[in-house]
């Protein structure tokens, strides 16, 4: 049988030391956080969110920059974070921009993707300022003219690629399927004919995402450099230099038994072969790469705290029934976009050394059988009022999740920085 608790000791070993047996984060004892904030609770920690960027940043070092997307944790504060260590921001929203702009950064350090923008949003960061918007289809691309037209703006907007069926085989693993983002590859030379056409956009980009939670080194970098051959594309019809390439997010992290983390270094090494192909072509030369993963960035600052309200044994399997659960943590029960349901990380917060495991159903409050944090989670013998903590939970939690659900109030959000807490949302 697989260490099903493998992944969750060796988070704890080298993230989430535990002081007399609780786990401290940022250097502040969690239990403690969850008696002063209440539980459910999720806890960030800023350290851990800096030290990934940096990682990124540096693994990628001559190649690319940066930047957050903010849909995987959209608080200000989180953003803040990112945004002090020279992160611009991928926003989907006019409230994603508004926070963006509240965590202090500039607009034109700010990408606007999304399938369905409104006019409203449209309007809010052409009035406002916007690096550049993403269009994801020719019914948008009119809505955007039309609305630089109304502020007598011309918008700089970019292609988002739906990758054609030679992004298929190999090491890349995208494309060739219909999707609602982007426009299809097979059309490329046809969009960009009909922006250029447009006097109200100026086409400075091209826009690649070929999906999330890659763990494969090579694939990743597979999907980077077809991003960039299509950047040559659009640079080619356009005769003219493209300001930034953006090759989207999709980097992932550990969540279940048997993954392993991103390889760094694998990334690392395969740098130098991309900017080979950036200098090959002078269009490209000039180009700002970019980046934009969330939850590389954010998901394993993140826990998510609950406490347990009753244990009992139902026909010899133990459950711990806790006061957190799907609602607030839809992704880590299994019902956002997990074809096969599996544990996250679960841990009980205070652990005395040598403490016998045994495997437990971790479940939330709702009424209903997918309220399930944890199906087999080895924890040490659980009583009503212990806390255990779910993690790998600061991207795509709170806000990916259907909170209003049987009307449970919302949990508090915790930023640890620098040994102190702050509220900082919902
Ligand atoms: C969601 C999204 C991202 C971030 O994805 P991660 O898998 O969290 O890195 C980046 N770009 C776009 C356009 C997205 O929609």
């Amino acid at each position: 049988m697989a260490d099903v608790n493998g992944l969750a000791r060796s988070l704890i070993a080298t993230d989430l030391p535990r002081r007399d047996g609780v786990i401290q984060v940022g250097g502040l004892d969690l239990a403690g956080l969850a008696r002063t904030y209440g539980t459910p609770l999720f806890v960030y920690d800023a350290a851990r969110m800096r030290r990934a960027y940096r990682d990124l940043s540096q693994a990628v070092a001559g190649f690319a920059e940066v930047d957050y997307s903010v849909k995987a944790n959209p608080r200000p504060a989180v953003i803040r974070v990112f945004a002090e260590e020279g992160a611009g921001a991928e926003i989907a929203s006019g409230a994603e921009y508004e926070a963006a702009l509240t965590a202090g950064l500039s607009p034109e350090r700010i990408l606007f993707a999304g399938p369905g923008k409104s006019d409203a949003d449209i309007e809010r960061v052409i009035a406002g300022g916007i690096g550049e918007i993403h269009l994801e289809n020719f019914e948008e691309m009119g809505r955007v003219a039309a609305a630089a037209e109304r502020y007598g703006q011309r918008a700089s907007v970019a292609i988002r690629v739906n990758p054609g069926p030679d992004a298929q085989g190999g090491a890349m693993r995208m494309g060739g399927k219909p999707s609602p983002f982007g426009f299809d590859e097979e059309d490329l030379e046809a969009v960009v004919d009909r922006i250029v056409a447009e006097d109200r956009l100026r086409l400075t980009g091209l826009h690649l995402f070929a999906g999330t939670q890659g763990l494969s080194a090579s694939i990743l970098l597979g999907q980077w450099a077809y991003g960039l051959r299509l950047a040559s594309r659009v640079a080619a019809r356009i005769g003219r230099a493209l300001d930034t390439v953006d090759l989207g997010g999709g980097l992932g992290i550990p969540y279940f038994a048997g993954d392993g983390p991103l390889d760094l270094d694998a990334i690392h090494s395969g740098i130098p072969a991309l900017r080979a192909m950036v200098a090959e072509d002078p269009r490209l030369a000039t180009a700002r790469i970019v980046l934009e993963p969330g939850r590389y960035l954010v998901g394993p600052a993140g826990l998510y705290v609950a406490q347990v309200r009753a244990v009992k044994r139902s026909r010899g399997q133990l459950f711990a029934i806790t006061d957190g659960g799907m609602h607030h943590h839809l992704a880590a029960s299994g019902n956002l976009g997990q074809i096969v349901k599996r544990d996250y990380p679960v841990v009980a917060v205070v652990e005395a050394a040598g403490a016998v495991s045994m495997p437990w159903t971790v479940v939330g409050p709702l009424c209903t059988p997918l309220d399930i944090l944890a199906r087999a989670a080895f924890l040490p013998q659980l009583a009503s009022g212990d806390l255990v903590a779910v993690l790998q939970s600061g991207a795509y939690g709170l806000t990916a999740s259907p909170t209003g659900f049987l009307s449970h109030p919302l949990p508090a959000e915790i930023l640890v920085d620098g040994g102190k807490a702050t509220v900082i949302g919902p």
